[in-house]
């Protein structure tokens, strides 16, 4: 689930925002009998994260990798991502539907304005959406790949890997480019781009036409040259990268993988790219990501 699937999912479940919580069910260990007979009083997503205002606490769900839900409100059915069955992790139901969640991180914030605790001007769906602090604090990692830093929560809340393929196929640029290498303006044009195909991808997630309309993302041959797409998983996040080499002007020696390395590639790169980094600015960084505002109470 990426930003616009969840900003998309609260403002579907928005008829739950008023009601009271009626059974509570799933595996979750984090004491979800607490839901019972609470009222929810918002509902707002801000980057991969969907949260629940009650009262005096939140729910935080954050869909990680593959987390999803599904819910019947009032009568029709809303889904997210991916589909899912399985043992759910929470289930709740309210007097006009329900919804479950499957594979997602489930967090108590012990705030009664959880909003508060984000920062919105990196949430790349928000109003408040801030293009310059991000072409800011991009700048601060000039020796990461731009793949790995469009994917950093705390720069680009809600940008997931189809919105990253995406947008560096959009802007022609190579996933492993370093972000020193990227000049002003080009690094201005893939940051506008984020937010314009963000939004993009919101429109078409509506109409149910996002897959057919991607450009890049688990595709076999480039739309522009008809060349071919590449894949490849590197990078710190060891998450994967669809190009076209050509269009994207991806140097050779990035084509080649020896037979069997990709897997052992992507936590080698990690390793190593960890180790060359000063003063503990990564852990800072993946801090940040795992939680939306660094320094604040009960928001990690
Ligand atoms: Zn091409």
């Amino acid at each position: 689930m990426e930003g616009p699937s969840i900003h998309l999912a609260a403002e579907q479940l928005r008829p739950f925002v008023g009601r009271k919580v009626g059974t509570v069910t799933g595996n979750s260990r984090i004491g979800i009998e607490r839901f019972r007979g609470k009222t929810v009083r918002d509902i707002f997503a801000w980057g991969k994260h969907l949260v629940f205002q009650f009262d005096t606490f939140a729910l935080r769900v954050h869909f990680m990798l593959w987390g999803t839900f599904a819910a019947t409100v009032r009568g029709m059915s809303v889904t997210g991502d991916y589909r899912r069955s399985g043992p759910p992790r929470l289930v709740l139901t309210f007097s006009n539907g329900e919804i479950t969640i499957w594979s997602a991180s489930l967090k108590f914030v012990e705030d009664a304005a959880a909003r508060r605790d984000y920062d919105f001007t990196a949430d790349i769906m928000s109003d408040t959406w801030d293009p310059k602090a991000a072409f800011r604090k991009v700048r601060a990692f000039p020796r990461e790949e731009i793949a790995d830093v469009l994917l950093d929560q705390a720069i680009f809340a809600g940008v997931g890997n189809i919105i990253k393929n995406e947008v560096l196929f959009r802007t022609r640029t190579s996933p492993f480019a370093r972000v020193g290498k990227i000049s002003d303006r080009k690094l201005r044009a893939i940051i506008a781009d984020a937010r314009v195909f963000s939004m993009r991808f919101l429109e078409l997630r509506r109409i149910f036409a996002l897959r057919k309309n991607l450009e890049i993302y688990r595709r076999s041959a480039c739309p522009n040259c008809h060349g071919k797409v590449y894949r490849r998983v590197h990078g710190e996040r060891g998450r994967r990268s669809f190009f076209c080499a050509s269009c994207q002007k991806v140097p050779k020696g990035r084509l080649v993988t020896p037979a069997g390395a990709v897997s052992r590639g992507g936590a080698r790169a990690r390793r190593v790219s960890v180790a060359s980094r000063s003063s503990g600015a990564s852990t800072a960084s993946d801090r940040r990501a795992a939680s939306p505002r660094s320094g604040r109470k009960g928001s990690s």
